[in-house]
């Protein structure tokens, strides 16, 4: 089913989960562990990461080298295998960078043929290594030159004319961001091009995580104002460790507040990711009072730090949606 349906049926606010492929030769046996550890909470979705190829520096016998890869190949199998084996629709991350827009035709043919039917369209973060863009190909530069290929597709249209070609119907997620894409130049500004995704045929949004909800209501009161009507899901990261400090605000170039860092900091190294846990829990009993159509939480690597605020929103016995 599509994730617009779920939200249009959905009679509570639904949950949904993001997950990471593992590294390159890392075991899939750990990500089936989270997935298992979180099916109880009755997602309606989860979305897959997508992960560009960069440059990487690596140690070898031979010095340190500057390797060229995927760090984290797998999408479109992890995908395939929560349809599968979970019977929860996926949504995989479709990048525009490093990817020719043949190559994202290709991608999307394969998902046709999986029977999955949503995508969540986005540029991808900017690497270190630019492929190439050989032979007459092109690549799409933003998220909406991505969407506009995707819907172009679910109109019949390929990249080359094809006659009696099948179109395909996937349902088309973008990112919106509550404290403003770093890239943007103000939040008018980048809300502006959000709408554009969603002119172009993005039938929802969700957020970049953020850990103060005034944030996120303001940032949706802004994209009403400038006529974006789409369902707006909020996306909510718990910060687990002191480390996560630093590395959150780098990574995603987003603001932890003052009391959550402070706690954390002072925390003993054991408790910090209850700390956070209060937190997350905090701001979605806050969301889930104020009527958002779902929240989405971002898993990334263990499913210790969602698992602690499904506890303590009394999720699990809940089971929030129909049908
Ligand atoms: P865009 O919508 O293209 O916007 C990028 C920047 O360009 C913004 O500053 C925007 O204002 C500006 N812009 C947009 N259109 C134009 C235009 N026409 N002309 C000039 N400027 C323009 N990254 C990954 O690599 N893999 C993932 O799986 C992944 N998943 C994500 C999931 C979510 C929910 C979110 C919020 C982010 C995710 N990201 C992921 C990160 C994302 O790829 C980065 O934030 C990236 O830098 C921007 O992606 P975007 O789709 O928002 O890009």
């Amino acid at each position: 089913m599509k994730v617009i349906e779920h939200l249009d049926r959905a009679k509570e606010p639904l949950i949904s989960f993001e997950i990471v492929p593992p590294k390159r030769g890392g075991k899939l046996k750990d990500l089936l562990g989270i997935l298992d550890d979180l099916i109880e909470f009755d997602p309606r979705f989860i979305d897959v990461t997508s992960h560009a190829s960069d440059a990487v520096y690596e140690d070898t016998p031979a010095g340190i080298q500057r390797k060229v890869k995927r760090k984290r190949p797998g999408t479109l199998g992890i995908c395939a295998l929560i349809q599968k084996k979970y019977e929860i629709d996926a949504v995989p991350h479709v990048l525009c960078v490093n990817f020719t827009r043949e190559e994202t035709e290709d991608f999307l043919i394969e998902l046709q043929y999986l029977e999955i039917e949503n995508v969540l369209a986005l540029r991808g973060d900017l690497p270190t290594y630019e492929k190439p863009v050989q032979d007459g190909r092109s690549v799409n530069r933003h998220a909406v030159d991505l969407v506009r290929q995707i819907s172009n597709m679910n109109r019949g249209r390929y990249l080359e004319d094809l006659l009696d070609a099948e179109a395909s119907d996937f349902c088309i997620g973008v990112a919106g961001y509550p404290e403003k894409h770093y890239e943007a130049p103000n939040m008018l500004t980048d809300v502006r091009r959000l709408k554009a995704k969603v002119d172009a045929g993005a039938e929802y949004v969700v957020t970049q995580m953020f850990f103060e909800n005034p944030a996120y209501f303001e940032f949706v009161d802004l994209c009403r104002d400038e006529g974006i009507d789409v369902p707006i899901i909020p996306g909510l990261k718990v910060v687990s460790s002191k480390q996560q400090l630093t590395t959150i605000p780098r990574i995603f170039h987003v603001d932890i507040p003052f009391a959550l860092s402070e706690e954390i900091r002072r925390s003993d190294p054991g408790d910090a990711l209850e700390v956070g846990a209060e937190w997350t829990a905090a701001q979605a009993r806050d969301l889930l009072d104020r009527g958002v159509p779902g929240i989405h939480f971002y898993v990334i690597g263990q499913s210790r730090a969602v698992r602690a605020v499904m506890k303590r929103l009394d999720y699990g016995r809940r089971r929030p949606t129909g049908p």
